[in-house]
């Protein structure tokens, strides 16, 4: 913006970042070795050195203008959360000294009973800690030193995201280094998750935005006639960006370059008024506190413009809606990416048993895979021509799919006799240049990660890459048991039949043709793939006895916080449907359906008074109009009153699946039939009788 002095990005980045660079200047050195060997060992700090690093994390925050320091932290509401507590502490002159203990740094102690806790609570007690992550930098941001933080319930259960995701990234870690040693890969000490999320926004006018209750309470639009031009010409994908939208954008890499989040690449998206930001990778758990930062600047930064920013997975019909894609990965302590082929066979080998394990994790625990990424919102998105179905299927295009039919029937056709080595040889050459990326693909395979494509916007990142880890550590945990006891020198022929017997049982989740024919629903039926289509079709997957039995093995979650997360979802859904349809109501009452008999009064004054000048005048063009108003109006009461009527018997059912089955079923139906003789009616009445902006004025506002 204007008042910002344009420095270069190279000071401007991390500049309000605790970082690497910062602690080395700023700690004494056993201090600073002490806290990078915590780091990564994951093992807990003495006080002694909390008390050290708090002392020069609060000089350094106080240079940058903070007054407060807040724990951070990710409650299940999949908002980030945080209490302030400033700095002061009373001083024996009667003044007050800026005090910040190692004590205050490690450990908070926050009410837990306000946050979801999905039934833990009744067990134990209300109270929860949140503890530093000190693997995640601090930062400062409106005057306050932000302190990354886990949350958990006084007898250690995990009431946030961050301990899960933490606790799958050390299963990943774990299983992957014995697998990679097992495989002669001997020096690896440890194997880190890189992640990169592609987030995509809507930008409204700010004035539009507070227009509309359903925008304000819900995230989108509950009714609304489409806009004679919406998205058909593609002329919005990369686009040259309007003036207002690049100054937004400029700004927003200002603010995110500070606290060290690495936006890279900015663009129009297909919708009007939709855009995207993509960040380099990082460490999967940076990366997911970085999303989160990057979804609250937008809402800022857009603010700041005059903007709102839309997060939402289905602002408006008939418009894409956004997504969320996750770039994943593996990455070793030594700087190798496992899902790059790399250069020699040998490398080859070993990519090829990660690529299967991967596909193999995938395809065991689709069900989970699609429960990850179920919500309320999400559910507009999936399957709908536009996001990959809610099937989960992987991509890995057809070259590689040739060489892993050829793997496993040896078929000397396509190979000419040659062995797993030779075959896979020929891999590097062509996976990196595959750059056929198949869009609607849910699980793509993509040169040298796999993107996950079905996340929608809104979402905390943290929960897909903790079910996608915990599945990936079980398939290599199992790949290794397989492997264990063969003999050093039957190792390569066991790791070929290994392979290829993975091919032969998984090879029903690889498809890369198009995902949005309803062809590929029928074929992914008789392949026996899960078409789980809603939250409530798909959340039961997340209490069965696989899943426990997953999440336990791998130490990610109790069955206690498994059931815990069920429940909270559960409820989230209902409650998000049941204040849209509330909202809906309301707005229908009090908004639009006056503005509908307004301009019938008016319509009818007109004829009127035509008639009495002229009595023998055709009044067709009238009546046509209040006819159609007149039978919306009736369609609109008979819906709206069945809508009330069932929210108010969703309110009754208390067992929490049946209620938000009920919410599926009938009150989204209720809603869709009220929403269609709305926009009937809509699509007749001028503007100036509506008493909020149409789709037309929303999306086409950036100018
Ligand atoms: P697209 O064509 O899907 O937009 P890009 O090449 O622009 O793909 O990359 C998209 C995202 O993938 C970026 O956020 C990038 O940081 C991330 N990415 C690239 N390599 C990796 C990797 N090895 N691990 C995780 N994420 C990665
Ligand atoms: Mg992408």
């Amino acid at each position: 913006m204007a008042e910002t002095k344009e420095l270069p990005v190279t000071e401007i980045y991390g500049s309000m970042v605790f970082s690497d660079r910062v602690m080395h200047e700023r700690l004494p050195k056993s201090t600073y070795n002490a806290l990078k060997k915590a780091v990564s060992e994951g093992k807990g700090l003495d006080l002694s050195v909390a008390n050290t690093v708090a002392a020069a994390m609060k000089e350094w925050a106080i240079g940058l203008g903070a007054t407060h320091f807040t724990h951070w932290f990710q409650p299940m509401t999949g908002l980030t959360a945080e209490k302030h507590d400033s700095f002061i502490s009373p001083a024996p002159d009667g003044g007050v000294l800026m005090d910040f203990s190692g004590k205050e740094l490690v450990k908070g102690e926050p009410d837990a009973s306000s946050f979801p806790s999905g039934g833990l609570r009744a067990t134990f007690e209300a109270r929860g800690y949140t503890a530093w992550d000190p693997s995640s930098p601090a930062f400062v941001k409106d005057h306050t030193l932000y302190i990354p933080t886990a949350f958990c319930s006084y007898g250690g259960e995990a009431l946030d995201h961050k301990t899960p995701l933490l606790r799958s990234m050390e299963a990943v870690s774990n299983a992957t280094v014995k697998l990679l040693h097992l495989l002669g890969n001997k020096t690896v000490r440890r194997v880190d998750i890189t992640m990169g999320s592609e987030q995509e926004y809507f930008l409204i006018d700010k004035e539009m935005y507070k227009a509309r209750k359903d925008l304000v309470f819900c995230g989108r639009t509950l009714f609304g006639a489409p806009s004679p031009k919406g998205q058909e010409m593609e002329d919005h994908y990369f686009g040259v960006l309007k003036p207002r939208i690049a100054d937004f954008m400029h700004d927003l890499d200002e603010e995110l370059w500070k606290l060290g989040v690495p936006a890279k690449t900015k663009h129009n998206e297909v919708a009007p008024a939709q855009h995207e930001l993509a960040p380099l990778f990082e460490t999967l758990n940076i990366a997911v506190d970085h999303n989160q930062l990057t979804m609250e600047m937008m809402k800022k930064v857009a603010d700041r413009h005059g903007f709102a920013c839309l997060l939402h997975e289905k602002p408006f019909e008939k418009v894409n809606g956004s997504g969320k894609h996750n770039n994943w990965s593996l990455m070793t302590n030594e700087g190798e990416n496992l899902l790059d082929p790399g250069s020699t066979p040998a490398e080859n080998t070993q990519f090829l048993v990660i690529l299967m394990g991967v596909i193999a994790a995938v395809d065991e625990y689709a069900d989970l895979m699609r429960v990850s990424v179920a919500s309320a919102g999400n559910d507009h998105r999936l399957g709908a021509n536009e996001a990959p179905p809610a099937i989960v299927s992987v991509f890995v295009g057809d070259e590689l799919e040739n060489v892993l039919e050829a793997i496993e029937n040896d078929d000397s056709a396509k190979t000419s006799g040659k062995t797993l080595m030779e075959i896979a040889h020929v891999l590097p050459t062509f996976v990196r240049d595959n750059t056929d990326r198949n869009r609607t693909s849910p699980f793509a395979f993509t040169g040298n990660k796999f993107e996950f494509r079905m996340p929608g916007s809104s979402l905390s990142v943290a929960d897909p890459n903790i079910t996608l880890n915990a599945a990936v550590a079980e398939s290599f945990t199992r790949i290794y048991d397989a492997l264990a006891d063969v003999p050093e020198e039957k190792l390569p022929d066991a790791v070929h039949g290994l392979i290829k017997d993975l091919i032969r049982k998984h090879k029903k989740v690889i498809f890369n043709g198009n995902g949005y024919t309803d062809d590929w629903i029928v074929e992914a039926e008789k392949r026996g793939l899960p078409n789980l289509k809603s939250v409530p079709d798909a959340l039961p997957s997340l209490i069965s006895d696989k899943s426990f039995e997953l999440f336990a093995k791998q130490g990610v979650y109790s069955k206690e916080e498994l059931t815990s997360r069920y429940y909270i979802r559960l409820e989230n859904y209902s409650k998000s449907i049941h204040i849209e349809a509330v909202t809906m109501s309301d707005m229908i009452r009090k908004a639009f359906t006056p503005a509908l008999f307004d301009y019938m009064k008016s319509v009818e004054d007109e004829a009127a008074a035509k008639k009495a000048l002229m009595p023998d005048v055709s009044l067709s063009y009238e009546t046509d109009i209040v006819k159609k108003l007149s039978g919306a109006a009736d369609a609109i009461e008979t819906y709206l009153a069945k809508l009330d009527e069932d929210t108010k018997k969703a309110e009754t059912i208390t067992d929490d699946l049946a209620s938000a089955r009920f919410y599926h079923d009938i009150v989204l139906a209720d809603m869709s039939a009220l929403r269609a003789a709305v926009d009937t009616a809509e699509a007749v009445i001028p503007n100036k009788y509506l008493p909020y902006p149409t789709y037309e004025d929303m999306l086409f506002s950036q100018l």
